[in-house]
């Protein structure tokens, strides 16, 4: 008997996601972006009414301030930097030689100012904090921004390049936690609205190490982190489609972010992974959009 092709060979097959060789890095047809599309306007109706700043920005960050983030604390082997060739005309042609070769090319690449964002709100803190205390009623921003992890898979839900639309809310304890709630309300209407099966569930991020399963442990006891999950691949195993979590005062205290009264910043955001929630549309729902529930199609505004 023939194996059941992977839910990544029929995103493939039906021409959802096209192959670049390399696992976790797929194209997007123009009917997956729609759908994306689609999901983004539905997560802007829910959220305009709460008139976030918007700020985009494109998918690198500056180096310093990655450094100065904490991140290759808990994530190193996450992290995604970019190099550039930086030499002379002789360094250029031991490049080209080893190149020729088939040997290593990429010894002579210099760190540049700049690295993949790993999470669409690693770039806000240090902005926010440059602008001085917060006005009284915090701050609330509305961020999307292609981020980079590398966890290479062939489950298509686990991609190294993906998008990720945040709600950040920058504020007292209380600001930050009422945010949180009332997403994840908003969060389970949306999945509602696009009939999909979900559980929310405490969870925790991938710290890095044995010293990360203790940070882990103490992320699920204090209820930092909860999941929006859809079976996607696996029935058994769920995939976190929307994340929400609440920092505390980490980003607050690491890059002096106050509120109007001097104290110490909270900070808190909900994500939404787009790529995620279209390949669980793709898989509940069938890979022909023309044939998807009339309602769902209304809601994601595909004509
Ligand atoms: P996190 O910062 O890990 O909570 O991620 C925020 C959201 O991004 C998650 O809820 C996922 O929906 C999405 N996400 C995280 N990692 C990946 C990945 N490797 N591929 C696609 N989406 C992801
Ligand atoms: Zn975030």
């Amino acid at each position: 008997m023939d194996a059941q092709p992977s839910l990544l060979d029929e995103l493939l097959r039906h021409g959802l996601l096209f192959d670049t060789g390399v696992d976790g890095l797929y194209g997007r047809a123009g009917i997956f972006e729609e759908v994306i599309s689609g999901i983004e306007t539905m997560v802007v109706r829910i959220g305009h009414v709460d008139r976030p700043e918007v700020i985009r920005f494109p998918p690198g960050m500056n180096r310093a301030h990655f450094e100065a983030s904490g991140y290759l604390k808990s994530f190193p082997h996450l992290a995604g930097t970019v190099h550039c060739f930086c030499g002379d005309e002789a360094a250029h042609g031991s490049l080209l030689a080893d190149l020729e070769k088939g040997r290593d090319w990429t010894g002579g690449q210099k760190a540049s100012d700049i690295v993949i964002t790993p999470a669409a709100c690693y770039p806000l803190y240090p902005i926010v904090a440059k602008r001085g205390p917060l006005a009284a009623g915090g701050g609330l921003f509305d961020l999307s921004s292609y981020c980079f992890r590398h966890e290479p898979s062939t489950d298509p839900t686990r991609m190294q390049l993906f998008r990720m639309r945040e709600y950040v809310r920058v504020g007292s304890p209380e600001q930050v936690v009422d945010f949180r709630s009332e997403w994840m309300e908003r969060g389970k209407t949306l999945i509602d609205k696009l009939r999909l099966p979900y559980v929310v569930d405490v969870a925790n991020d991938p710290f890095f190490g044995r010293g990360g399963k203790i940070i882990a442990n103490s992320q699920r006891e204090l209820g930092l982190k909860f999941e929006l999950l859809i079976p996607v691949s696996s029935q058994a195993n769920p995939t976190a489609c929307l994340s929400f979590n609440y920092h505390q005062d980490h980003f607050g205290k690491l890059w002096g972010i106050t509120q109007a009264d001097g104290d110490v910043a909270h900070t808190g955001c909900v994500g939404f992974g787009l790529e995620r929630l279209a390949i669980a549309l793709f898989r509940h729902h069938g890979f022909d959009t023309t044939q998807w529930p009339a309602g769902v199609r209304a809601e994601l505004g595909l004509t």
